[in-house]
């Protein structure tokens, strides 16, 4: 029956045999955070406007074309999240978290909104999956950072992952290199595109990431900021790719690696998967020491990252899982209706997933829907009060008592 309604543009609906992996996806995440010592936070879905102006940065596509503003019936212009970092900052400054132990250790999971033209892997309304290390300059954020990513897509088996690194020096180096990549851009105003050329000033550094091929041109020319890079943001970022070799965490230096949000300083990543085509970027992140002050709170160096978890979940590119139960409670009669649901009970309570019918099907529906469901063992309460455990596989059916159900089930398991 197909309703006159859809999801709208860009959005897509999560459907249970979809909502299985991205649950796992989401338990190993957790638990790597939690190993680490990474706490889960969440903020709200939308926030003031000029937070993300501030803090994306005024000439970022985000801020110019992405983002979904609306006004209130106060008059307040508020706008759907596009990004997490910005706002668990905020969160940071007006919790007073500057005051805890530093460094303040996050991590957080939800949806994320921007209005871009939706392609495979790029929707207005995607999930992200990210960590906040904030409080620290020390090099070993940043290399716990990237290993913490490089062992989510390890450990659910992403295939084919590369991990990008550059670094764009602190504020002050950056502001010089840009002057210097400035000019680089208006010897060559001529070869660029015209959306290159009209931000020269605004946002050079984007036109690393442009495809024109005029512009990649004039861009393999161009000066570098890894190549230019002074003084203590050399050794840092030494240090990061020390430890990264050190924890045998193979990456690739890309002098050209730009991200598309103002905030970052020093050390960024992008981890890419060649499997996905041109939406590649897995997840990344970096450095962004200079975003809390500019919100209006002290110095307060930090690192980040986010992942996409419907890149992810295409990168993995599994089957869709069938679903699967330890035991479904089948009644013969009626009249064990109130036994099979405390029975059932006791066998969740126990830890195992369990089933009882809900549809008022005879016996023989119950078998059929617990074979659909993926159910291994069914229950049969009979009339008598005798109960019969068959295992869905080989068809063998015996006689149980359910005073000890549980050893029952899980006893002679395979
Ligand atoms: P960003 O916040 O732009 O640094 O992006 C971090 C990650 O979020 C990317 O690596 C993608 O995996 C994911 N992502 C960003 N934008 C989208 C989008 N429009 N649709 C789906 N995933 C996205």
């Amino acid at each position: 029956m197909a309703s006159k309604y859809q999801a709208p543009r860009g959005t897509f609906d999560v459907l249970p045999e979809q909502g299985r992996a991205r649950s796992r996806l989401e338990g190993a995440a957790a638990a790597i955070f939690a190993r680490a010592g990474y706490e889960p936070v969440a903020t709200p879905s939308f926030e003031d406007t000029d937070l993300f102006v501030r803090g994306v940065g005024r000439s970022t596509d985000i801020v110019t074309k992405e983002m979904f503003t609306f006004e209130d019936k106060g008059g307040r212009s508020l706008t759907l999240r596009p990004e997490g970092t910005a706002p668990i900052c905020r969160a940071y400054l007006e919790h007073g978290m500057h005051k805890l132990a530093q460094p303040v250790k996050l991590c957080y999971a939800g949806p994320f909104f921007r209005h871009e033209r939706p392609q495979a892997g790029r929707y207005r309304q995607f999930h992200q999956l990210g960590i906040e290390c904030i409080g620290t300059d020390s090099p070993l954020a940043d290399a716990e950072a990237i290993m913490l990513l490089s062992e989510l897509l390890g450990e659910l088996g992403v295939p084919g992952v590369q991990l990008r690194l550059g670094s764009l020096g602190s504020l002050e180096a950056r502001r010089e290199y840009l002057e210097e990549l400035k000019a680089h851009l208006r010897a060559h105003e001529g070869e660029l595109s015209k959306e290159v050329r009209e931000r020269i000033d605004l946002n050079p550094l984007r036109a690393f990431d442009s495809d024109d091929e005029g512009t990649r041109g004039v861009m393999t020319t161009a000066p570098t900021i890894v190549g230019r890079l002074a003084g203590e943001d050399v050794e840092h970022f030494a240090e990061v790719r020390a430890l990264l070799d050190a924890a045998g965490i193979a990456y690739e230096i890309d002098p050209t690696l730009v991200r598309g949000l103002d905030y970052y300083t020093r050390t960024i990543f992008s981890f890419v998967c060649d499997a996905l085509g041109a939406q590649s970027e897995v997840g990344g992140g970096g450095r962004y020491d200079g975003l809390i002050e500019q919100l209006g709170g002290p110095p307060t160096p930090a690192v980040g990252w986010a992942a996409g978890i419907e890149r992810i979940l295409l990168a993995l590119d599994e089957e869709e899982e069938s679903a699967e139960r330890d035991a479904f409670v089948a009644i013969a009669d009626e009249g064990q209706r109130r036994r099979a649901m405390a029975l059932t009970t006791e066998l969740r309570r126990a830890g195992l997933s369990a089933e009882v019918d809900l549809g008022g099907r005879g016996l023989k529906g119950q078998l059929k829907h617990a074979d659909r469901i993926g159910a291994r063992r069914v229950l049969i309460l009979e009339a008598d009060g005798s109960a019969q455990l068959r295992d869905m596989q080989s068809g063998e059916q015996r006689a149980v008592h359910t005073g000890n159900l549980i050893e029952e089930m899980t006893g002679g398991d395979s």
